[in-house]
């Protein structure tokens, strides 16, 4: 009995290291509550490539670089996801790269983290058609292994120049990779998540990325306070959505 406490304590203690950082042990876990609220100014990863080629729209520029092979997943991707959604949206969803599923398609979370992205998607009151969404990398790294440093870089560039194209006014970031590689930042999950960004004149919010998501479903809550933090940005400055979804139970495991 006792060992089976001991066991779940450090399982618990293992999971929330993962998520918040070796930091935890000494912050005791001090959830999201940044003092400052405003977004802190980011732009390291700001990468403004002469070499991405110039294009009107967001069609055009997916033309121009769909048959990139600056990198080596140049050579072994089936397909080079873009992104897909509205070329106009004021919401923008940023993931890590693409995985088999959107490799064989060639769009964006198709599998079944995109599923639950879509669920997300609406419990924020948006539709998925009416956002973007679009990953670090545009091509599958072998296995779904993490994107290299190199892979990042080569590629950057070309969701720079697409977050310009589509210009939305703010961007949620799916997971740690996918944030930190954006706003070039190496905090942990947890830390990211304790407040925003401003990067290319878009404020940034960062949550869960939906794999981690299916894999540990008691995040929903921390998830759905990400949401809940942007939405009453959203709220004060655009407004017009009808409020957000309840999640399938309010009572918090
Ligand atoms: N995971 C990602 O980060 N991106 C996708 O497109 C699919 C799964």
């Amino acid at each position: 009995m006792l060992s089976d406490v001991a066991e779940l304590s450090a399982a618990f203690l293992a999971q929330e290291i993962d998520i918040y950082g070796r930091e935890v042990i000494l912050e005791l876990r001090e959830k999201n509550t940044a003092k400052d609220e405003r977004p802190l100014a980011v732009g390291a990863n700001d990468v403004q490539d002469a070499a991405v080629p110039e294009a009107g729209n967001l069609s055009e520029f997916n033309e121009k670089i769909k048959t990139c092979v600056k990198c080596a997943l140049g050579h072994t991707r089936k397909n080079f996801v873009f992104g897909s959604g509205n070329p106009n949206a004021t919401l923008m969803f940023i993931g890590e790269a693409p995985g088999q599923e959107e490799d064989e398609q060639g769009l964006p979370f198709v599998g079944a983290a995109g599923q639950l992205l879509t669920k997300i998607i609406g419990v924020a009151g948006f539709t998925r058609e009416e956002v973007y969404i679009a990953n670090i990398l545009k091509c599958r790294p072998p296995g779904n292994r993490v994107p290299l440093p190199e892979e990042v870089e080569t590629c950057l560039p070309y969701l720079s120049r697409q977050i310009e194209l589509i210009n939305p006014r703010y961007i949620f970031c799916l997971g740690r990779i996918a944030a930190q590689n954006l706003l070039g930042l190496s905090d942990s999950l947890g830390n990211l998540r304790k407040r925003t960004y401003q990067f290319q004149q878009k404020q940034v919010f960062v949550t869960y990325h939906p794999a981690a998501l299916l894999r540990n479903p008691q995040w929903r809550w921390d998830c759905y306070d990400d949401l809940k933090k942007f939405r009453a940005v959203y709220d004060a400055e655009v407004g017009g959505k009808p409020p957000m979804q309840e999640l399938e139970s309010k009572k918090r495991a």
